[in-house]
Parts: structure tokens; C-alpha cells; sequence
């Protein structure tokens, strides 16, 4: 990182972000830099929507800065990311997000493509269509072909906007593996403490779910998994992303659903202020989207026709930044907070290559509608030209 000054504006501060990082990932990765003008060589193009490709998409885990992932000094933390998964993938270093800062609100905004005003902190439907809706709708596809896998009791409504167009029955099936596990060990939930954590920041008010039957249910005849195999598996795990990518590897194998959308937030520990713990969330991100990857290969459903998009909901507080407490919190809105990266890979995507123009998180979902061949007419952001 360049040093900065108190007076360098926001846009000094992304433009000298975009350029080491780019930088540094054109030599040390030997990339090529990308030209929004340049076709692309390994491009599916429109034609490519016949409704076998899939398309997952990973959050990196709530808020999770540069300097702790590409930037030079922070690549230790991702050796997945950095050698297995950067050389496949076409890079954006610029993904700006001029909405809320919340986990919830952002990823709702992620899922719709419009900045969401919700309420971070209450049990609330996204304002606009989601993916879901827009791509089970105008493709009429049913509702086991979209899923999210998401991390805590606050994401529930995320599958299904409000939209009185869409909305109800047009979602994605969410499932909350925190809530699977809290049905299956109804008594003893000591022993899973440190996979039912439900949120890292205050205000601490994540809806409690009641119920237990559906959890069961799911468990049962969906991820066709006993709840005695599903509590002894959950023992051998170290987090809550842990836990939900044991039951996005199951859903792979029994539903195989063509749009999967898993939201990890073990990185989201940072609240606690620890330094050494949020870089433990980021090691353990970074080998679980390794980990997806190779799965991804090894399913016979997936393999050669899955598109894999991965980035973080937002960045963090910078450090030198006197309303903020640097890599804690996410709260000033500073440049460092709203700006972070976003790599794709797998089918149609370009192979080593860094594209360094700014982005919005509201162009990931009319990019995945170009890519599925679905409309997205509500949307604020504009498709991705690099990957469409
Ligand atoms: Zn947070």
C-alpha cells in the first residue's frame, strides 16, 4: 500500500488501492490486465444459457479487508485463494459498495442488485426481486434449483423479496445450518457452542426461530442426513463456515441446484477485536473456498459447467481513520470499507486476468442474469461486460 494522508480524498484512496493491487497481481501472479474492450478468449457468450450452467456464489465472509487478502502484505492469509484460484479466475480489484454497511442489508443488496434500505437488524424481507426471484421466474425453473446457504437467523428472509411482482413461493429454499444443528441437539448444546455464535455485532438482536420439525425435515429428506450422523459430524468442526460448507457439499450431492448462493461469516469475529482471530476467519475462508472449488470439480453435476463467484460483502475500517477502530469495526464508511475485490472462475470466465476499472456490488445480479439468460428489470447495477 502507497502511504496516505488524512487530506487524500475517497477516490484518491480507491484509485491508489486499484493500482497496487493490480500492480502487484500482474507481476506476482503473472496476469495479464484486462481491457473492458478486449474479447475475451475463453468466452461462452449469450449463447451459453441452455440451462446447463451453474452458478455459485460465495460471500467472503463479512467484511474483510485488502490489506488482509490481496493486497501484498495480507496474501499470506489466502494461499488458496492466491495459488489455485487467482491463476483460473478473471480479477477485479475494484468492487465498490456505496450502500449500508451491515452484513444483512449488504448481502440483501448483493441478492437484488439495488442498494437495500432494510434494517440491518430486523427479520425483513429485501425490498426489491432477488436473483432467485428473477431467475426461477423468467426461467421457470422450481424452487429445489435455487438455494442459500447462509450463516445466522438474521439472513432467514433473504431468499424472497417483498416485491408484490415476485416474492412469495418465487424464492430461494434458504437453509440456516445453525438452526439445523439447534434442532438436531435440542438438549446438550454446550458441546456446540462455538457453531451456534449467531452474530458478532450489536446490536445483538437476530431473530430466535422457533420450530424444529421443517429444520428435521430438511435434514432428513432433503440432505438425506440422520440427525445422530449430522450432530457427530458437527463435533469434528471448527466453525459456523465449517458447518455450512458440510451441508453445501451435501446439497451438491442431493439437489445439485443450478444457483447456490452460500454467505460465510466467520471473519465477522473481528468485532471482538481480536486481530489474530479475524485472521484466523480469513484462513479458514480462504481454505473453505478451496475446498468448494475442488468439490466443484469433483461433482459429476458441476463439473465444466459451474461458474464460481467469490467476494466479500464489503472491506473494513482502515486503520488510520480517527472515527474507526481499524480491522474491528465496519461503521466510518471510509474508502477502505466500501471498496473490495471480487474474482470468477469456472465456465465462461476468462483465465489470469486482472480488470482494474471500479464496479458496484449492484452489478452482480444483471451479471449473473446475462450469464443464465434471465431479466433483471429492477435493478440499479449494470452486467459485468468482462463476464457476459
Ligand atoms: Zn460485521
Amino acid at each position: 500500500m502507497p502511504p496516505r494522508t488524512q487530506s487524500d480524498s475517497p477516490r484518491e484512496l480507491s484509485e491508489g488501492l486499484a493500482r497496487s493491487r493490480r500492480d502487484f497481481l500482474r507481476t506476482a501472479a503473472g496476469m495479464a490486465l484486462g481491457s473492458a474492450l478486449l474479447p475475451s478468449s475463453a468466452h461462452a457468450g449469450p449463447g451459453m444459457t441452455t440451462g446447463k450452467r451453474k452458478v455459485i456464489v460465495i460471500t467472503f465472509g463479512g467484511g474483510a479487508r485488502d490489506q488482509e487478502t490481496f493486497a501484498p502484505e495480507g496474501q499470506e492469509n489466502i494461499p488458496h485463494l492466491m495459488g489455485e484460484l487467482l491463476p483460473r479466475s478473471a480479477f477485479f480489484t475494484q468492487l465498490v459498495n456505496r450502500g449500508i454497511l451491515g452484513h444483512y442489508v449488504a448481502t440483501a443488496s448483493l441478492a437484488t442488485g439495488v442498494y437495500e434500505t432494510i434494517n440491518n437488524f430486523a427479520s425483513l424481507p429485501p425490498e426489491h426481486p432477488t436473483v432467485f426471484e428473477y431467475y426461477r421466474k423468467d426461467l421457470k425453473r422450481p424452487s429445489y434449483d435455487a438455494w442459500v446457504v447462509a450463516p445466522s437467523n438474521g439472513f432467514n428472509r433473504i431468499g424472497e423479496s417483498s416485491n408484490r411482482s415476485y416474492g412469495p413461493g418465487l424464492g430461494a429454499r434458504v437453509i440456516l445450518p445453525k438452526h439445523l444443528l439447534t434442532a438436531a441437539v435440542s438438549e446438550g448444546r454446550r458441546d456446540y457452542d462455538h457453531l451456534l455464535r449467531d452474530n458478532y455485532e450489536t446490536p445483538f438482536s437476530a431473530p430466535e426461530l422457533r420450530g424444529g420439525e421443517f429444520e428435521l425435515q430438511q435434514l432428513e429428506e432433503i440432505l438425506k442426513l440422520s440427525v445422530d450422523d449430522f450432530k457427530a459430524h458437527a463435533r469434528t468442526l471448527s466453525s459456523p463456515d465449517e458447518l455450512s460448507v458440510y451441508i453445501v457439499r451435501q446439497l451438491m450431492r442431493q439437489v445439485a441446484p443450478s444457483l447456490l448462493w452460500i454467505t460465510m461469516h466467520d471473519i465477522d469475529i473481528a468485532h471482538a477485536g481480536a486481530y489474530s482471530l479475524y485472521i484466523e476467519g480469513i484462513r479458514r475462508t480462504d481454505r473453505l473456498c478451496g475446498e468448494l472449488w475442488k468439490l466443484v470439480q469433483a461433482e459429476p453435476e458441476y463439473a465444466g459447467k459451474t461458474t464460481i463467484v467469490i467476494l466479500p460483502d464489503f472491506g473494513r475500517d482502515s486503520d488510520d481513520d480517527a472515527g474507526g477502530n481499524g480491522f474491528q469495526h465496519h461503521r466510518t464508511g471510509d474508502a477502505l470499507s466500501r471498496t473490495t475485490w471480487m474474482l470468477a472462475l469456472g465456465a465462461g470466465v476468462r483465465e489470469g486476468v486482472v480488470y482494474d476499472r471500479p464496479l458496484e456490488s449492484t452489478d452482480l445480479v444483471p451479471t449473473l442474469g446475462a450469464m443464465l439468460g434471465f431479466s433483471t428489470s429492477l435493478v440499479q447495477g449494470k452486467p459485468i461486460a468482462e463476464l457476459v
